[in-house]
């Protein structure tokens, strides 16, 4: 019998939703499942074992007519949708930035979901607005920035830094917002400048914002993949030279590639001499800032105008929650408040309502899961966390320091590791040797996933194919990164023969 008759049997309604009785009766299943998740999620795959299309072969190509009952839908996640997943939750989750989920998170997401605003105006969600606000300023506090940062949550990092690069475009007085960007012969090139490490959403909020890719000019970096300040400084009055408008300035402290810090302290003092934004994308390593020894990794940020942070990469947040902290909110709010008639209220004058700091009307209630898991884990918690991943990181890097087969390929300012197997390799010429040095270590990486017992990524350093792990799990323990090693070696041992010392070969 369909689901709506089954519950019309019992007494529910054929309209309306779920009984309280079933939620309950599922609600409590779904807890048990997912805390078996958990528990048994060292038996699964990390990285999806799965072809293309596989899944949507089997799946029916329509909707279902009646509804269907809850068992056949959570017997379906079981049987189609868990061998479909990359487990982001899995402690061998090295790839890109690991991330993780926590308990606490997760009772915010459903209990979120369970209130369903939509936090656009104050008095559509008091507690929505408010709770942000506080626990914002907590965020803040935890990272030892000064009381001139006002937060604000949008979904990702590329929302956030776009909407920073719109606010620093509201603060040059071009019109923009009235006049736009097209047929305007009186506006100059306007000009944003990041390094070549830069991450890639920098290049999309200026396509997003019409600025036109040639707006964004990438400046070199040094042999530490880090800005170089005085290039910075040269490009800027460069372009002045050429009646450009330099106005916004990104720094990354936590790069993606290498998670390098350019040096903020020196791009400030070229910002403050043009007067320009400084917009710092911490998207990664700022929740690292809460651990007091690591502070020092936004010196200089004190001066920035803008600054992002994604607690839903290392801060234990499911996905997605990200905090722009910004001087001139009055800029941003410029940049986008718009309120029609039918959203005026009478205390609009009072009250903060976050629609009128971005592009977005309704907004999740995010800050409650981020309330909850700093409550849950408290500033000491978290930063126990951290510090053990760097921790883990460094042991990992001391393994490859002390081989004479893997090399490291970046410093290690976080917990992610940038390396190589560089085993001798007889050839002639130095770019045979490169080739075969960048085959060696893809085909070792894909040896490495195929085994669904860890998942590395990679990016390409000075032309070196450069293998990636990232230690940001909540659940990574030494025990998962001794075993990824281990793993990483038989591949190697796998895939090369007369392995000598790295002294020996013409590197
Ligand atoms: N900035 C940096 C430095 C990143 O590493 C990333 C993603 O890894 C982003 C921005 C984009 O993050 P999001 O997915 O939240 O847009």
């Amino acid at each position: 019998m369909p689901e709506r008759e089954q519950s019309a049997a019992r007494g529910g309604s054929p309209i309306g939703d779920m009984s309280a009785e079933e939620f309950r009766r599922f609600g409590h299943e779904i807890v048990d499942w997912i805390a078996n998740y958990f528990e048994n999620i060292e038996t699964l795959p990390v990285l999806a074992q799965v072809e293309p299309g596989e899944l949507k072969a089997q799946l029916p190509s329509s909707p279902p007519e009646n509804g269907e009952s809850m068992e056949a839908i959570l017997a379906d996640i079981d049987r189609l949708i868990v061998p479909a997943l990359t487990h982001w939750s899995h402690p061998s989750f090295f790839a890109y930035f690991a991330t993780s989920t926590s308990a606490p998170g997760i009772f915010g997401e459903m209990l979120s979901a369970a209130f369903d605003v939509k936090s656009m105006l104050w008095r559509t969600s008091p507690a929505s607005t408010e709770l942000e606000e506080v626990v914002l300023d907590w965020l803040r506090q935890m990272m030892g920035l000064d009381a001139g940062f006002s937060g604000i949550i949008y979904d990702t990092a590329s929302v956030s830094s776009m909407h920073a690069i719109a606010a620093a475009r509201e603060g040059v007085e071009m019109g923009v917002r009235e006049e736009g960007m097209s047929g305007r012969k009186d506006l100059p090139l306007l000009r944003v400048y990041a390094s070549e490490q830069a991450h890639s959403s920098i290049d999309k909020g200026i396509i997003t914002l019409g600025l036109g890719q040639r707006a964004l000019r990438k400046i070199p970096t040094d042999d530490q993949f880090r800005m170089d300040a005085k290039a910075l400084a040269e490009a800027i009055e460069e372009d002045q030279r050429n009646g450009m408008l330099p106005f916004c300035v990104v720094a990354t402290v936590g790069t993606t590639s290498t998670s390098s810090i350019d040096p903020v302290p020196a791009i400030v003092e070229v910002c403050e001499k043009h007067e320009m934004w400084l917009h710092v994308d911490a998207a990664y390593a700022g929740p690292a800032a809460i651990v007091p020894e690591l502070r020092h990794i936004l010196v200089g940020c004190e001066r920035a105008d803008s600054l992002v942070l994604n607690p839903h990469k290392w801060l234990f947040t499911p996905f997605d929650l990200s905090v722009l902290f910004c001087r001139q909110m009055d800029l941003l709010r410029r940049a986008f408040s718009l309120v029609p008639e039918y959203l005026r209220t009478p205390e609009q004058e009072r009250v903060r309502s976050g629609s009128d700091y971005g592009f977005q009307l309704g907004r999740r209630f995010r800050a409650l899961k981020l309330w909850m898991i700093i409550r849950y884990f408290g500033h000491e918690g978290l930063a126990a966390r951290i510090r053990e991943h760097c921790r883990l990181a460094r042991l990992f890097a001391s393994w490859i320091e002390k081989s004479t087969t893997w090399e490291l390929l970046a410093p290690v300012p976080f917990a992610l590791v940038c390396f190589r197997a560089c085993p001798p390799v007889d050839v002639d010429t130095e770019e045979i040797r490169a080739k075969r040095l960048d085959a060696l270590n893809e085909a070792i990486m894909h040896g490495v996933n195929a085994t669904g017992a860890a998942f590395l990524s990679h990016t390409k350093l000075n032309d070196k194919l450069t293998l990636r792990l990232s230690i940001g799990n909540i659940r990574t323990s030494e025990r998962h990164v001794r075993n990824v090693w281990e793993l990483l070696n038989q591949q190697l041992k796998q895939l090369t023969q007369n392995l000598k010392p790295k002294t020996q070969n013409s590197k």
